[in-house]
């Protein structure tokens, strides 16, 4: 795609170095299978964002971009723990935590979420209005975080027509619950509170009819029944995360805007 960059911010052209860098980097690392595919992915993200920042801009202030800084610090530091339950290699586990993990957020009100690939997550302005808390907020990056981890965006993206961002409605419901399973296992090993996080994982950043790719009614009941039945594995009245003062002043500016 050819682009104007007319419009790109500092930190873009940071992202998109980054990516290419990266992209450099693991053409010229022999790697395992599941990760083979990141070249592509990082080139791939570079081009969408590029797209998004073109046609929505995105929105980008100091706290709103420390906050995002710790969250994704906090969630990519419990890969380990949460990853080696899971019976990851521990190359990958090593690999999953060096991710350059990056949440950019999208001028956008219909609330959404969704993974480039390469570690690039991208959630819009009206997810992170509506996110009732910080364990919220987490939980829709650790939710995309596991995507990528479980190789499902790569699998989406070599489905998907070139430069196409993979949103939620590529996914299988069989992927949808691996990483719901994944993502609380992570926000647990990450300190915040199961129960605030639980609703963000499914309907509560969705407004019915506004989903760019509509699921069955059927596979939220069934992520729900997942998630209630995987927290109840987790030790009851465990003290957690479930907002900041930070979180706060971010939708208090946010709302300024
Ligand atoms: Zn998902």
């Amino acid at each position: 795609m050819c682009h104007s960059h007319k419009k790109l911010s500092v930190q873009f052209a940071d992202a998109v170095r980054y990516l290419v860098l990266f992209s450099a980097f693991t053409a010229a690392a022999s790697c395992a299978s599941s990760q083979a595919s990141l070249g592509r992915q990082a080139e791939a993200s570079a081009n969408t964002l590029a797209w998004l920042n073109e046609h929505h801009g995105f929105v980008h202030f100091i706290s709103l971009e420390r906050l995002l800084g710790r969250v994704t610090a906090q969630l990519s530091g419990s890969i380990f723990r949460a990853a080696l339950e899971r019976k990851f290699d521990r190359g990958s586990t090593e690999y999953f935590r060096s991710f350059p993990w990056q949440v950019f957020v999208l001028e956008e009100e219909t609330p959404n979420a969704f993974s480039l690939g390469a570690g690039v997550i991208v959630i819009t302005r009206g997810m992170l209005e509506r996110a009732s808390s910080e364990a919220a907020l987490a939980a829709v990056i650790a939710h995309e975080m596991s995507h990528q981890m479980l190789g499902h965006t790569a699998e989406a993206l070599d489905a998907a027509a070139p430069g196409e961002p993979v949103p939620h409605g590529h996914y299988s419901l069989e992927q949808e619950i691996a990483a719901d399973t994944l993502s609380i296992k992570m926000l647990h090993v990450a300190g915040y509170s199961l129960n605030s996080s639980a609703e963000a994982l499914t309907i509560d950043y969705r407004i019915a009819g506004t989903d760019v790719s509509p699921v069955p009614p059927r596979w939220l009941e069934l992520r729900m029944a997942n998630i209630a039945q995987e927290i109840r594995t987790y030790p009851p009245h465990l003290p957690g995360l479930t907002s900041s003062r930070e979180f706060a002043y971010v939708q208090q500016r946010l709302a300024g805007l």
